[in-house]
């Protein structure tokens, strides 16, 4: 009888327990199977010269101008996309959901910045400074506030639009300047008020990628001017209703920023030294300099590891490319007798091998710009 009970107690102990551990679903079974993996992506680029690389999207729109989405949706985006800095740059002259949401140019910064400083984003202030075409749009980071911009878009306005953001500090480039090439006759040329604001010290950068074009021109004013390289997404829509950011290796069009640390100071100082390489796709637009440097952090020769001789007594020797990042590199031959075409894929090696009796072999580096109609070139020591 006695062990009956003691039979009986732990059964309810166990009973009790097995009660216990089940957790209470209220009445809902959680189906998160298909849910997104919570997680933030690591683009993997080396520091550049002690210098860091940061991942920014220096141009963006949310619902407060002709966006589609609400601020805190840009900061979830870059967050799950590795990135480290964004930017509103919301339209001042163009408002066209003013009737369903209160205008405030840097309403999206302030409604999001507490999100950002929690998911470790750094929030720039920003504008865009809309102007008819030309000459144009030109976004201004690192304003302080929205007070005295001109909403008006008369073209007898267009220098004051411009010199209420100089008057902020601004850093100013001008956006995309072949966006209206078929339509607007003499709209993608270095127009005369370009050259004063440029004259004038009012120009910084030049937008060279937007979204999925390559503006070449562009590319050319910034080198030949000293202007900083830009690539942006000027993302209106989710960036996964644009980009197939699922698929491996795929991201968005970015700037790369050589940053001294990873701060908005940093940010800006690099943005003035032109410490910048723009990334969209599989290329990388740049000065020669800042492209070269970045290629060299990334992309290591080893020393021959094996050689062999022919019938003929010709030999080969065998050598290997790596590729340290998740960049995408494509190098032709040039000069030299050895290994064609390498595709060096994001964090892989391809092996390389050369006759024998020469010093160097010379690849251009297709998937680079270092204008509009040149690649960076690099030689591989044998
Ligand atoms: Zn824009």
């Amino acid at each position: 009888m006695k062990k009956l009970s003691i039979l009986l107690a732990l059964i309810g102990l166990l009973n009790f327990d097995a009660k216990a551990q089940m957790p209470s679903d209220n009445g809902i079974m959680r189906l998160d199977e298909f849910r997104y993996p919570k997680k933030r992506e690591i683009i993997n680029i080396p520091n550049v010269n002690g210098l860091t690389v940061l991942k920014c999207d220096f141009h963006m729109h949310t619902v407060f101008t002709d966006g589609h989405v609400w601020p805190n949706v840009r900061i979830g985006e870059a967050w799950k996309e590795g990135l480290d800095a964004i930017s509103f740059t919301e339209h001042v002259e163009y408002t066209p959901h003013s009737d369903d949401v209160k205008v405030g140019n840097l309403r999206p910064h302030e409604l999001a910045k507490t999100l950002a400083a929690e998911n470790n984003i750094i929030l720039i202030k920003g504008t865009e400074v809309t102007r008819n075409t030309p000459p144009g749009h030109f976004n201004a980071l690192f304003i302080q506030d929205d007070k005295n911009l001109v909403a008006d878009r008369a073209s007898d306005l267009d220098e004051k639009a411009i010199q209420a953001v100089v008057d902020q500090n601004a850093f100013i480039f001008w956006n995309h300047p072949g966006w209206k090439a078929a339509q607007i006759a003499g709209s993608y040329e270095w127009i005369p008020f370009v050259e004063k604001m440029y004259q004038e010290k009012k120009l910084h950068g030049i937008e060279v990628v937007n979204g999925f074009g390559f503006h070449k021109k562009a590319l050319d004013w910034a080198l030949d001017r000293n202007l900083t390289v830009i690539g942006n997404t000027d993302i209106h829509n989710l960036i996964a209703h644009d980009y197939d950011i699922e698929r491996e290796g795929v991201h968005r069009t970015m700037t790369l920023v050589m940053s001294k640390d990873r701060s908005a100071e940093a940010i800006r100082e690099a943005l003035e030294k032109g410490n910048t390489v723009a990334w969209s796709s599989n290329y990388l637009f740049g000065k020669e300099e800042n492209v070269r440097n970045l290629f060299h952090a990334c992309v290591k020769f080893s020393s021959a590891y094996h050689e062999k001789t022919n019938a003929q007594g010709k030999k080969t020797k065998y050598y290997e490319l790596s590729n340290n990042s998740d960049l995408h590199f494509e190098l032709h031959l040039k000069q030299g007798n050895g290994t064609q075409k390498v595709i060096l894929y994001p964090q892989s090696t391809q092996i390389i091998t050369a006759s024998d009796n020469q010093s160097k072999l010379t690849y251009e580096v297709v998937s680079t710009y270092i204008r509009s109609d040149q690649h960076l070139k690099v030689d591989l020591s044998l």
